[in-house]
């Protein structure tokens, strides 16, 4: 099983039936949903942090500190499903939005991968040109996400408290002051998902684009 958030981070106080009973509840849902599963997903994600920040505001904490233009988070790669890649494939073509494909091949060229083509988790990141360390969907000019209703679910939990300023993490290496904001609820739903698509979620979303893109893909200008 892959953990993510803050079940990756030591399980130690979880009632081990609590845990699975909790894992078969989502995955059940999920393998349920047939083809709109993953737009089931991401709304059931978008609705449970809605009422936890809200449960939170109720005992006096404030709101998270993500809001539109807010991107030190969309400098790094970004993971996602096959099933969210096809979705946000579709969404481009509907909505005629174009993606930056070359930029998407060279990020690859910064990620170390194993012989499956599988991120190992050791990126040179940063050490590319300033532009390219951004996600191929941030819009140039106002800094927003150009795919917000599909985007995927790492986008939707990525949280943080008080300020943007230690998002950006170093070559995959998070800030040590970052104030991330990981709930239970939401590392349940990302660790039963990712663990049901194992086999692409580790190729990232660039390679899972490119690998659905035309033959001769269309380049921005
Ligand atoms: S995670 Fe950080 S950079 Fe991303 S939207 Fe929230 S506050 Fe802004
Ligand atoms: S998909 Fe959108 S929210 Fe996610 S990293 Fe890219 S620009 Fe940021």
């Amino acid at each position: 099983m892959l953990l993510y958030g803050s079940l990756a981070g030591g399980l130690e106080e979880v009632p081990a039936e609590l845990f699975w009973q909790e894992c078969r509840r989502i995955a059940e849902t999920y393998l349920g949903g047939g083809r709109e599963r993953t737009r089931q997903v991401h709304a059931l994600v978008d609705a449970t942090i809605d009422a936890l920040i809200e449960r939170d505001q109720r005992f006096g904490y404030p709101p998270p500190f993500c809001r539109k233009g807010c991107c030190n988070c969309c400098r790094e790669a970004v993971y996602c499903t096959d099933e969210e890649a096809a979705d946000i494939l579709d969404y481009c073509r509907e909505n005629g939005l174009e993606i930056d494909y070359a930029k998407a091949a060279r990020q690859l060229d910064y990620l170390e991968c194993d012989a499956g083509l599988d991120h190992t988790g050791v990126t040179r990141w940063n050490d590319q040109e300033p532009e390219d360390q951004t996600c191929v969907f941030l819009d140039r000019a106002d800094q927003s996400c150009r795919i917000w209703p599909v985007r995927p679910l790492v986008c939707r939990v990525h949280l943080a408290e008080g300020t943007d300023r230690y998002c950006a993490p170093h070559n995959g290496v998070e800030n040590p002051h970052a104030r991330a904001i990981d709930y239970p609820e939401t590392s349940y739903i990302l660790s039963v998902v990712f663990t049901i698509h194992r086999d692409s979620i580790r190729k990232t979303m660039g390679r899972l684009l490119l690998g659905a893109a035309p033959a001769s893909p269309p380049q921005e200008k």
